[in-house]
């Protein structure tokens, strides 16, 4: 009987999540609690930039993988997903064409200023989900910073290891090298592929080097503003040309079942909320 009414009830819940939308741009004010309850209080905040990408694929790149795989997670499991948000760490790149790159104070003003009003909102956990190489130098201490002062919602930053035998396992798929493929390459435009096909300018790809300069190679264990620039001066690491939507088909799943599995344990937490406040209130005053 209990295991009638649980599985009832998640019946239930599948098929309320399934007719109310996970973008928060399409939900309407009076399906707020819904989606609130639904998700437990959490909200993915996908984090992008406008960039190069080699000489074929578009600068939105990282704002398309983001919003794809925000909202296939939270279709699988429910959340509400924040609108396009492209404003980060890209420095490097205010050479090449398309790059938008606000001030560093800036950033983090607005960053911090759209988790209070996520919050306000009614979601106390927000998973933040970076789909941009350049933007865990900013990330890591933004969310560091979020001790500083009390806040009533927890920020986390989904920031998945290495997993070796995966790597294995998507080396042998692979056309070429895994090294070196950092930035508009096999990898990054194989994904493309598979979204939007008709945004990647495939006989381009070849059009600029993008193997690495090592122009730094002296300084060892040091880092500077220009140390990925200098291995790779046009903003573009690996090889485009050797993309397939297949391979970008699996790579997309594979993010997605990853990030849905964190999503879980997020909006299942409930130690992190205890130990945050437990730090403010051991604060001295
Ligand atoms: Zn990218």
């Amino acid at each position: 009987m209990f295991h009638r009414y649980l599985c009832l009830t998640m019946i239930a819940a599948a098929a309320a999540a399934q007719d109310l939308p996970v973008r928060w741009d399409e939900l309407v004010a009076s399906d707020w609690k819904k989606a609130i309850e639904l998700s437990k209080g959490t909200c993915i905040l996908p984090i992008a930039i406008l960039e190069k990408h080699g000489p074929h694929a578009p600068v939105g790149s990282d704002l398309l993988y983001a919003q794809f795989i925000a909202k296939a997670v939270a279709k699988r499991e429910y959340a509400v997903v924040f609108p396009e948000y492209y404003f980060g760490q890209i420095y490097e790149a205010k050479y090449a064409e398309g790059t938008i790159a606000l001030p560093p104070r800036l950033i983090s003003e607005v960053l911090q200023a759209t988790l209070d009003e996520i919050a306000r909102n009614g979601f106390k956990k927000i998973l933040i989900y970076s789909t941009h190489g350049g933007n865990p130098h900013w990330l890591r201490f933004f969310v560091q910073s979020q001790l500083e002062l009390r806040r009533d919602y927890v920020v986390y930053y989904y920031d998945p290891q290495p997993d070796p035998e995966w790597i294995e396992k998507y080396t042998k798929m692979r056309k070429t090298p895994l090294a070196g493929d950092e930035h508009g390459g096999e990898r990054e435009t194989s994904g493309l592929l598979a979204m939007r096909p008709e945004l990647v300018k495939l006989d381009r790809a070849a059009s600029e080097d993008s193997s690495d300069q090592k122009r730094l190679a002296h300084l060892p264990n040091l880092w500077t503003a220009t140390s990925w620039y200098a291995r790779f001066p046009n903003h573009y690491a690996g090889v485009g040309g050797a993309a397939t939507a297949e391979q970008g088909r699996v790579l997309l799943e594979r993010s997605i079942s990853l990030l849905a599995k964190t999503l879980r344990a997020v909006k299942d937490d409930e130690v992190t909320p205890k130990v945050q406040k437990e730090n403010y209130d051991r604060q001295l005053k």
